[in-house]
C-alpha cells in the first residue's frame, strides 16, 4: 500500500465571492515542513465591477507566500509598501512580531488564480521585524518537457530569491502536455502535492483537483504523470521541530496568551501592527473573541 495521504480540502469563499479550496492546515495534517497554509483562489472570473478585496488585517509568526497565476492583486501594507503582484511573480510578506496589509484586484471583472500560502517563523524568528519582498523572476528549470519554477529553496539546481527560515521547497510544475517526468526529492523533507490545473498522477495515485496528497519522508524520488496540460504545486520540507504551533486567524502563535495578546493589539489598534497604506476600499477586518475556543497544539 502507498504511504501517501490523502486530504481533502475544503471550498470555502474568500470575501463576498472568490472561490476557494483550503487545503492546509487540515484536521490530519496541519504542516507539510513549515508551510501551514494553503488555499487554491480560482480560477475564477469575476463579475464585471467586481473583485477580490480584503480590508486591512494583521499577521503574526508566520511568512504569507502569494504565487500569482492570473490576474493582479494590489498590496499595501503598514511598512508602506504599495506593490502589484503579476503572473508569475512571489509577494512574501514576513510578519515577525507584526505587520498589517491589505489585498485588492488590480482591476474588476478580471480573471484571478492565484495561491496563497503561509509558512510557519520558527521560535528563534518568530518575533523578527517586518519585512515586504516581490519577487518578480523566479528560477525555471526544464524537466523532460516540463518546466519547474523554483518558488521557495532549492531544485533541480536552483535556488528561488525567497528569504525563508526552515528548511523547505517550493515547486510550481507544468507539464505541456500527456507526459511522465522523475523529480529528484530530499529523502529528509515530507511532500505534498496540489493540482492547480489539468489532471496529474503521483507515484501512480491519481490527485482530484480538490485534494492535497501527502508523501512522508525518506523518497529520493517521485514519479509524475499528466494526461494533458498540467499545473502541479509541489510543496515540502524538513517536520517541524519546534514548539508546537498553534494557529488562529491570521496569527501564528504558540500558546493562547501570545494569540490573545495579538487580538487585543488588533482590536485595541495598540500600535503593534501599524497603520496599511491607505486606498483599499474594503473596511478593516475585526479579529473573532477567541475565548471559549479550544486550541490543539
Ligand atoms: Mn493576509
Amino acid at each position: 500500500m502507498s504511504p501517501a495521504q490523502r486530504l481533502p480540502a475544503r471550498k470555502t469563499i474568500l470575501g463576498v465571492d472568490t472561490p476557494i479550496l483550503r487545503a492546509l492546515p487540515h484536521r490530519e495534517r496541519r504542516m507539510v515542513g513549515a508551510w501551514c497554509f494553503l488555499d487554491h483562489l480560482g480560477p475564477t472570473q469575476f463579475a464585471p465591477g467586481d473583485g477580490m478585496h480584503v480590508g486591512a488585517h494583521p499577521h503574526i509568526g508566520l511568512q504569507t507566500f502569494t504565487w500569482m497565476i492570473e490576474g493582479e492583486v494590489l498590496h499595501r501594507d503598514s511598512l508602506g509598501n504599495e506593490q502589484v503582484i503579476r503572473p508569475g511573480q512571489v509577494n512574501l510578506m514576513t510578519a515577525g512580531h507584526g505587520i498589517s496589509h491589505t489585498e485588492d484586484s488590480a482591476a474588476e471583472g478580471a480573471r484571478m488564480h492565484a495561491a496563497q500560502l503561509w509558512i510557519a517563523l520558527p521560535d528563534a524568528e518568530r518575533d523578527r521585524a517586518p519585512a515586504f519582498q516581490n519577487h518578480p523572476v523566479l528560477p525555471v528549470r526544464p524537466l523532460g518537457d516540463w518546466q519547474v519554477t523554483v518558488l521557495a529553496g532549492s531544485a533541480l539546481g536552483a535556488t528561488s530569491p525567497a528569504q525563508v527560515f526552515t528548511p523547505l521547497v517550493g515547486l510550481e510544475l507544468l507539464a505541456p502536455a500527456a507526459g511522465e517526468v522523475r523529480l529528484p526529492l530530499d529523502p529528509g523533507f515530507e511532500h505534498a502535492a496540489m493540482v492547480l490545473e489539468g489532471e496529474a498522477w503521483v507515484d501512480g495515485e491519481r490527485l482530484d483537483a480538490d485534494e492535497l496528497l501527502y508523501l512522508p519522508p525518506g523518497a529520493d524520488g517521485v514519479n509524475l504523470r499528466s494526461s494533458g496540460p498540467l499545473r502541479l504545486l509541489w510543496l515540502g520540507g524538513q517536520p517541524w521541530a519546534d514548539t508546537p504551533m498553534l494557529l488562529w486567524w491570521n496569527f501564528v502563535g504558540r500558546d493562547q496568551a501570545g494569540l490573545e495578546a495579538a487580538l487585543a493589539d488588533w482590536n485595541g489598534d495598540s500600535g503593534r501592527f501599524g497603520t496599511v497604506r491607505p486606498g483599499s476600499p474594503a473596511p478593516r477586518l475585526v479579529a473573532p473573541a477567541l475565548a471559549g475556543v479550544h486550541l490543539k497544539a
